[in-house]
This record gives structure tokens, C-alpha cells and sequence, in this order.
């Protein structure tokens, strides 16, 4: 563990990249730390990745936002579910996702569906329109969600007042540029 992502998943990974530098010395890599995800599995789960709304405001990134709730989705709706909802965040274009927040049940699996697109560099559009959406699985949450954001303009963008801050900001929003560890 060599950062303040105290996380079982985050060791893992580290643990792979110290293994394959010790065996290949002229062909080192390093660690990717962008889209960590985590869990909180209490009731409600949550289930997290990238920036929240706070960072980015503290940071002064102009972003989308949106809020799906479970129970405007059928899986949601038949199970009588009024409370739970997944908060998405996106750049202004609407291009990337910029953090996912998800508190409800299965926010941890719900999550790692947007974790795996961060990850793999997968634009919003890719994410909801690239696959079909299981009907009517809890899963049409995130893909309603990723619709909400790509159905706001420009007028729905959030701009905070500019802050210097950034380092609050740093490392939760995905670098692509990162090296990607390799499996
Ligand atoms: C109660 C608890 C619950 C947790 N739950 C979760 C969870 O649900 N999900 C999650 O992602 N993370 C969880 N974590 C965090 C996660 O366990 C840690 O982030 C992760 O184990 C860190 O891995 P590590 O390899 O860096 O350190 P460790 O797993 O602590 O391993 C370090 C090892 O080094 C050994 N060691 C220390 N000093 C020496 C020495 N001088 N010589 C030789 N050996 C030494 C130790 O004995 C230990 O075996 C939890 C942590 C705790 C304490």
C-alpha cells in the first residue's frame, strides 16, 4: 500500500506491478490510480469511482450532472423502491464520466459498470449506446443515467467558480494518460 487508498482491490493491483518490475527491470510499469473504485456495504450499499460533486466544485471543473433514481426503472419500480438512486457526473461536453455514486442495493456491482468503462477510456456515448441493456434488470439504472447525461446541453452545465484548488480534485478525475497495468 503506498497512497492513502486504504483498499483491499488497490494493494492487489500495487502487489502486481512490484511483482512484474522485480521479474522485468527494463520494461517497468506503474500504477494506475485513476477510477478507483470502493464499496460501503451497509444498508443502503454505496458504491463509488472518480470525482463527487464537491471535488469538482472545489477543483472549479465545469461538469454535467444527473440523478437516476431505482424506482424510474421497472427492476426498481416493482420493487417498490423510493429511496435508492445512482448520481453520475460528467465533463461539460458530456463526453466523460467524471465520477459515479451509487446508493441503493447492488451499488457495488452496479458501479463496476462504469468503472470498467472509465478504466477502459469508453466515452458516455460508447458506455449507454456501444451495448444493450438487459430489460428488466436493476442495470437500466445506469443506463438511464448515462442517457440523462447525454441528453443535456449546454445550458445544463455547471460552472463553479473558479478555484485553484485542484489538488482536491487530482486524482479522482481518470487519467488516460496513466500507464494501464497490464493483467
Ligand atoms: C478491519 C479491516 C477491514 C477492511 N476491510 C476492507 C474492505 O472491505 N475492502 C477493502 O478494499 N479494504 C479493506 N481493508 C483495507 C485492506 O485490508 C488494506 O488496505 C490492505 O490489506 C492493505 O494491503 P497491504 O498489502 O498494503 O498491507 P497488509 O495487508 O497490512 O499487509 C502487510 C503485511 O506485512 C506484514 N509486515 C508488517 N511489518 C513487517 C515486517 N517488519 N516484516 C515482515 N512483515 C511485515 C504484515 O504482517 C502483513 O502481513 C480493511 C482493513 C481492515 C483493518
Amino acid at each position: 500500500m503506498t497512497t492513502n487508498l486504504q483498499l483491499k482491490h488497490v494493494a492487489n493491483a500495487e502487489a502486481r506491478v512490484v511483482a512484474h518490475n522485480i521479474v522485468n527491470p527494463d520494461n517497468l510499469k506503474t500504477m494506475d490510480y485513476s477510477a478507483v473504485p470502493y464499496a460501503v456495504f451497509t444498508s443502503p450499499q454505496v458504491g463509488t469511482v472518480g470525482a463527487t460533486e464537491q471535488e469538482l466544485i472545489r477543483a472549479g471543473v465545469p461538469y454535467r450532472v444527473v440523478t437516476q433514481r431505482y424506482g424510474d426503472v421497472a427492476y426498481g419500480w416493482a420493487a417498490e423502491d423510493t429511496t435508492s438512486f445512482a448520481k453520475l457526473l460528467a465533463d461539460q461536453t458530456g463526453e466523460r464520466l467524471l465520477g459515479a455514486h451509487i446508493v441503493g442495493n447492488h451499488a457495488s456491482i452496479l458501479v463496476q459498470l462504469l468503472v470498467q468503462g472509465m478504466r477502459l477510456g469508453s466515452t458516455i456515448l460508447q458506455m449507454a449506446r456501444g451495448q444493450l441493456w438487459i430489460h428488466p434488470a436493476l442495470s437500466e439504472v445506469v443506463e438511464n443515467a448515462l442517457l440523462g447525461l447525454l441528453e443535456q446541453g449546454a445550458d445544463d452545465v455547471i460552472h463553479p467558480a473558479t478555484n485553484t484548488d485542484s489538488e482536491t480534485v487530482g486524482h479522482h478525475i481518470p487519467d488516460t494518460s496513466a500507464v494501464r497495468e497490464q493483467p
